[in-house]
């Protein structure tokens, strides 16, 4: 574990994310951070993150987290992010390693189902328990021998079966941050990024739709 590929890839004179140098050691605990972060870059994902030796281990969702139990989502292992990094919400200037927005679209704690997550995480196969805001229960990360197999970067994320498990798309459903209730496009607007862009990351006509409900509503009871 290091942080050594993050901080190469970015430059910390011109994006705001952390850069991880201030968090040498962190205390183990046996609850860990778990945090996903929705990221308007190139293409939209869901930034999937569990903390373990102090940094965040890192798996990009292109489609996000399911609740349906028979549906498998791809997940690429990237970088180890620092531990601050989860409470990141923000801009990343366009032209920088991930340039657009982010958003923290869930956080809470983790615990894994193995007494070994090393091992776990060799062998490919990590049973845990998510404590978040929007995703509870036992899930499992497997590792696949698709695409990208050669570096074994190329996981899936299941949702286990459990009273948690469901049909709702969460994704599309609980579409703001767990820290400041914004959408995406309204993240992009503080931050003096580029609303448009992240706009097509939050569901179709949220903004607009959130407003006509409200006007509607004030004329329906005068
Ligand atoms: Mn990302």
């Amino acid at each position: 574990m290091s942080l050594k590929k993050y901080q190469e890839k970015r430059n910390f004179k011109i994006s705001p994310e952390p850069s991880g140098k201030s968090n040498a050691t962190a205390a183990h605990k046996k609850a860990g951070l778990y945090v996903i972060q929705k990221h308007r870059a190139t293409q939209l994902h869901y930034d999937f993150r569990l903390e373990f030796n102090g940094v965040l281990l890192s798996w990009a969702v292109p489609k996000g987290p399911s609740l349906d139990p028979s549906v498998k989502r791809l997940a690429m292992q990237v970088e180890d992010h620092p531990l601050e990094y989860g409470d990141f919400e923000g801009v990343i200037p366009e032209g920088e390693y991930g340039g657009g927005t982010v958003m923290v679209w869930d956080n809470g704690e983790w615990l894994p189902e193995s007494d070994d997550v090393e091992k776990a995480l060799e062998k490919g196969d990590l049973k845990f328990t998510l404590h978040g805001k929007k995703l509870k229960g036992s899930w499992v990360l497997v590792r696949t021998h698709g695409y990208g197999s050669k570096e074994g970067k190329s996981w899936l994320l299941i949702k286990h079966r459990d009273e948690f498990a469901s049909q709702k798309d969460v994704a599309l459903e609980e579409p703001r941050s767990v820290l400041s209730r914004r959408l995406l496009a309204d993240i992009a607007r503080d931050g003096g990024g580029n609303a448009e862009k992240a706009s097509t990351g939050d569901p179709p006509g949220s903004l607009k739709s959130g407003t006509k409900k409200s006007v509607k509503k004030k004329r329906g009871k005068s």
